[in-house]
């Protein structure tokens, strides 16, 4: 198998890239983000409060009734909480935050870490997170930390709002992205930090093909890949 670890901050393009890299090289493309949303929106839903003081509820709470899968279905990842396609519903602002308090408790980290191992045991995989080539796939054959400056990616990410129809400001934006860097960056639990083994691709001055296409030559660059 071939297990390629992506991490990087918001807004790097990570996932966008990574789908598309893995669909021309016919790799299961793994968007572990969602794992922890699945996580969030269980905790949400079953009024479980999110936070270091109640861990042992949520720990209690995924252990106990949360039966988690996900299945790729033409290239895409769909992600079922005990047995329901939740892939839509994880995209809101609300399990983006909650996502983001979930992730940083050991429990959950704990309760994903041999789920995203299993996945990259069977399937080639472009495995993508803030922790994968530093704690989950350790030995991964490849390691990329993919990053952009904080306003190249605010500017792509506003870009999108502004297509989506959503209001905010350039600023709100890049505001947004430096918090999220520092909470990534600075919590205890797994922070994001490049792996000293990683390859450091910075798409800053590339546009999404250039982006494609340099992760794709560091696969293909790999004396493992076969075509
Ligand atoms: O990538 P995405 O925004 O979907 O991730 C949701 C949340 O899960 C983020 O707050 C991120 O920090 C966290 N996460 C994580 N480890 C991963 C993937 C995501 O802590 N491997």
């Amino acid at each position: 198998m071939i297990n390629v670890a992506l991490d990087g901050p918001v807004g790097a393009g990570k996932s966008t890239v990574a789908r598309e890299c893995a669909k021309r090289l016919g790799f299961v493309y793994v968007d572990t983000g969602a794992l922890y949303r699945s996580c969030a929106l269980y905790c949400i839903r079953n009024n479980v409060d999110i936070s270091a003081a109640n861990e042992k509820a949520v720990s209690e709470l995924l252990d106990g009734s949360l039966d988690l899968n996900f299945e790729i279905i033409d290239g895409v990842q769909h992600v079922y909480v005990n047995g329901e396609d939740v892939s839509d519903k994880i995209r809101t602002p609300e399990i983006s935050k909650a996502a983001s308090d979930v992730s940083a408790l050991t429990s959950v980290r704990k309760f994903l870490l041999d789920r995203q191992r299993e996945i990259a045991a069977k399937n080639n995989v472009i495995m993508d997170g803030r922790d994968i080539g530093t704690v989950i796939l350790p030995n991964a054959d490849l390691k990329v930390f993919i990053t952009a400056k904080p306003e190249v990616r605010a500017k792509r990410r506003y870009d999108e709002f502004v297509a989506k129809g959503i209001e905010t400001t350039f600023e709100e934006v890049l505001a947004d992205v430096n918090q999220r860097d520092y909470n990534d960056s600075h919590r205890a639990e797994a922070p994001l930090r490049q792996a000293e083994d990683a390859v450091l691709l910075d798409t800053s001055e590339l546009d999404f093909e250039g982006s494609v296409n340099s992760l794709m030559k560091l696969v293909q660059g790999l004396r493992k890949y076969e075509k």
